[in-house]
């Protein structure tokens, strides 16, 4: 298994790289490279040296580099300071990204530019077992890429997403405070078993927190929390344009945060967690007494619309609990950004008026100013997309590191980007600096 990508973008000035060798400042300038092109495309060499802060003759050294490992595609020759051709993501292969909720799972086939060519999502019994689960999501996969023409062969990565913490160090999932249908496996080595291709996984409100940080409502944002609200309520944290997922890869669980300290008792054994408040069928249960037992959410959205004062009251007080959340959050994070995704908030203002409210009364005035509270842009498929770009993420690490690093004594930080200027400027003609 790979390691989860960070869907970090941390700048690409030499300051970050203390005692750095000139190697490693090379591989975060041509990751930095490969960002700038895959979330902006198309954009000729003078722009990315002005996004990245590198270079023109750097950055036509490194793309250049970069076409060598097949990564990206564009005219070299023509890139020698005028920039007048555009630079891609190569597009030659493909990656699958699979997101497993607790009630479904959504697979998606991209090429590697991160363009989706096929998607779809199944519904599956609450909580599905993982055998279960595994072989509906190769199905999909097969009968996707038959839908998008892409070769099985042309599959180089899967990406994950499963609703559990991932813990960093055995990879297994925990944090949970009772079992789940992985509890005793190892996901990795299921996962890879079931796709026969590497595959990366992560945590699914990380990876829809990274979805939208690359295609969504958090692109220009460095300080993001994504807040999903389906079965039970979840969270992203993008700090510093990094995601965090804390020492235990737990960062994030905010369905055990405490809305009420004299409510119910949760399965965590606390009192008043928010996933009672909130959590789809917590919330629907009160409901289903007097409007049948297949009312669902987007019943309740349209009940309310139409003037049902209980399905009213049942959305403002579930905005109310969520905005408690949130005001805590943005008190200890003060994010830019909070992305609200999931079917409850298909109520818009009627849930997102008393959330906002809330967070204005209780937070921090200056945290509370700050802060954008916005409705998720990809709509469902926000963790199918990250699953995508971790995929994406994992080949273009692999890539990076393939490199063998060249023989060079360690070189003082404040030359690195002069040294590799002047070489870039010299061998303009040749293929790469390495
Ligand atoms: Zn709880």
């Amino acid at each position: 298994m790979i390691p989860a990508g960070d869907g970090d973008e941390t700048p690409a000035s030499p300051s970050r790289w203390p005692g750095g060798t000139l190697h490693a400042l090379r591989e975060e300038n041509i990751r930095r490279v490969l960002e700038v092109i895959s979330t902006e495309g198309g954009l000729s060499q003078a722009e990315v040296a002005r996004r990245t802060g590198l270079s023109r003759a750097t950055v036509s050294n490194l793309v250049a580099e970069l076409r060598r490992r097949g990564l990206v595609r564009g005219d070299v020759a023509g890139l020698g300071g005028r920039g007048s051709l555009e630079i891609a993501i190569a597009t030659s292969g493909a990656v699958v990204g699979v997101d497993f909720g607790h009630s479904h799972v959504r697979v998606g086939v991209a090429d590697l530019g991160g363009q989706v060519l096929a998607d779809e999502e199944h519904r599956l019994p609450l909580d599905f077992g993982a055998r279960e689960g595994c072989a509906e999501a190769k199905a999909m996969m097969i009968r996707l890429l038959e839908r998008a023409g892409v070769p099985a062969a042309d599959v180089r990565q899967v990406g994950v997403g499963l609703p559990y913490p991932i813990d960093k160090i055995s990879g297994r999932l925990g944090g949970q405070p009772n079992p789940h249908p992985w509890t005793e496996l190892d996901p990795s080595a299921v996962l890879e078993g079931v796709f026969g291709l590497p595959v990366v996984i992560d945590n699914d409100c990380n990876l829809g927190a990274l979805g939208e940080l690359r295609q969504g409502a958090g692109r220009g944002f460095t300080d993001v929390i994504y807040f999903h609200v389906d079965e039970r309520a979840g969270a992203g944290v993008v700090l510093d344009g990094r995601l965090h997922r804390g020492v235990a890869g737990t960062a994030g669980e905010i369905g055990h945060m405490t809305v009420d300290p004299h409510g119910q008792t949760c399965t965590c054994g606390n009192r008043g967690c928010l996933d009672l408040a909130v959590g789809a069928t917590n919330f629907l249960d009160p409901l289903r007494g007097g409007y049948g037992l297949q009312l669902d959410i987007a019943d309740v959205v349209r009940l309310a619309e139409h003037g049902d004062m209980r399905c009213h009251r049942a959305l403002t007080e579930a905005g109310c609990a969520m905005g408690m959340v949130i005001a805590d959050l943005c008190n200890l994070l003060s994010p830019q950004r909070v992305i609200v995704a999931g079917p409850i908030f298909g109520a818009r203002e009627m849930i997102l008026r008393p959330l906002r409210e809330t967070v204005m009364h209780r937070a921090v005035p200056a945290a509370a100013r700050a802060v954008e509270i916005v409705r998720s842009q990809l709509d469902g498929s926000a963790e199918m997309v990250g699953a995508i770009w971790l995929a994406l993420d994992a080949i273009r690490q692999r890539a990076t590191r393939s490199a063998p690093a060249p023989a060079a004594p360690h070189v003082g930080v404040r030359h690195i980007e002069a040294s590799m200027s002047l070489r870039a400027g010299r061998t303009r003609t040749t293929a790469a600096l390495s």
